[in-house]
């Protein structure tokens, strides 16, 4: 294997997507994709909300038949964060997501067909400052490229991509994000490698049908983790076979493992051993649960036991560590007094959400 390469993600050029920036920065912005019927405007704003509580920068939703493009505009009136029109080749659906005001679509202009389709979603798209994103998709490549490669290459999706890139620029539309997505791994990220070579276009990651909860999370932090790593990507989306929300919460973890994501609280826990004097693992859980919502940068520990329990954890802001029948509160590796196990917990979280409070005022 050749040495690693580095980019840039600020090296893309900046894409207004309603009141966010996709691109040109540092920041990687996290996605999500209902699965409610976008017709049922109660049930897919709920889920919206219930997405932006859990991290979700932008949304999107399916807009697969008129009922679901007449839908946008009250989706809109109801969530904060921005709304993508997720639209396969009807580019009378994509003129009524915009007109409806929807803040990006997702749409391969090479689809669309004719020339004057795709210079009407255009004009549109120009007239309101919405973005476009191009779809590559390994499983779904133009014939001609098939026809060339015989079974999706990255080359192949890097020319997939040049193709849509090049008719939308054609007629002097730039505000493109793009993203090469397949579920096999290697094949996902050599395909980012090319086009973070070939284009500035913010790129949007994803591995896609990555699977359940548990192997769609290993596929996706593997994946895009990968990416990351080498500075690839502007937005992220973690595609689970689960409630959405989960898609959030493990996007929020990968992006804190790079240091990406900075106003949220990282948990460390020991890996447990024999030395354990605390149910350890449900006290985990709980203290995960509970920080997730927290936007603050605090690093939290929680410890099976005091053997070599607070001193583990210096850069703790706050922990705890079991002991027997009692467990010890410490604060960057030093002891700040004991609690009983009961205790414990509730402890804890209150010393979290003091730290948490000092962050909001400063
Ligand atoms: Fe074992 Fe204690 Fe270390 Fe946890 S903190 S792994 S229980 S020695």
């Amino acid at each position: 294997m050749g040495d690693v390469l580095m980019y840039h993600r600020k090296q893309t050029r900046p894409v207004r997507v309603g009141n966010v920036t996709i691109g040109g920065n540092d920041q990687v912005i996290i996605q999500s994709m209902t699965m409610t019927k976008t017709a049922d405007v109660k049930a897919t704003v709920e889920q919206i909300h219930r997405l932006e509580e859990a991290g979700c920068q932008v949304v999107r939703v399916t807009v697969n038949n008129e009922e679901a493009a007449n839908a946008v505009k009250q989706i809109k009136k109801e969530i904060s964060i921005p709304l993508v029109a997720d639209i396969h080749f009807d580019y009378k659906l994509a003129l009524k997501a915009i007109e409806n005001g929807i803040d990006k679509v997702r749409i391969n202009p090479g689809n669309i067909g004719r020339r004057e389709k795709v210079e009407s979603v255009v004009k549109a798209c120009k007239e309101r400052n919405v973005p476009i994103r191009i779809g590559v998709n390994a499983g779904s490549l133009e014939k001609h490229i098939l026809d060339k490669y015989g079974y999706p290459t990255a080359q192949g999706m890097l020319e997939s991509a040049l193709h849509h890139i090049r008719i939308l620029e054609d007629l002097d539309f730039h505000d493109i994000i793009v993203s090469m997505k397949a579920s096999d791994v290697p094949l996902a990220i050599e395909a980012y490698k090319l086009a973070a070579e070939a284009f500035d276009y913010p790129l949007h990651l994803g591995i896609t049908e990555s699977g359940t909860l548990f192997a769609g999370t290993v596929k996706s932090a593997a994946g895009l983790g990968t990416l990351l790593s080498m500075g690839i990507g502007n937005t992220v989306r973690v595609s689970l076979s689960a409630d959405p929300v989960e898609e959030v919460k493990v996007a929020r973890e990968l992006l804190k493992t790079f240091g990406l994501l900075a106003n949220a609280v990282t948990l460390v826990s020991c890996p447990t051993c024999g030395r354990i004097e605390i149910d350890l693992i449900s006290v985990a859980n709980e203290i995960e649960e509970y920080v997730s919502k927290i936007k603050a940068p605090i690093k939290v520990s929680v410890l099976g036991c005091a053997v070599n329990g607070p001193g583990e954890a210096k850069e703790a802001d706050i922990g705890i560590a079991g002991s027997v029948g009692e467990g010890l509160l410490f604060r960057h590796g030093e002891i700040v007094r004991k609690v009983p196990e009961k205790d414990l917990v509730s402890e804890l979280k209150k010393e979290i959400d003091a730290l948490a409070e000092k962050y909001e005022k400063t």
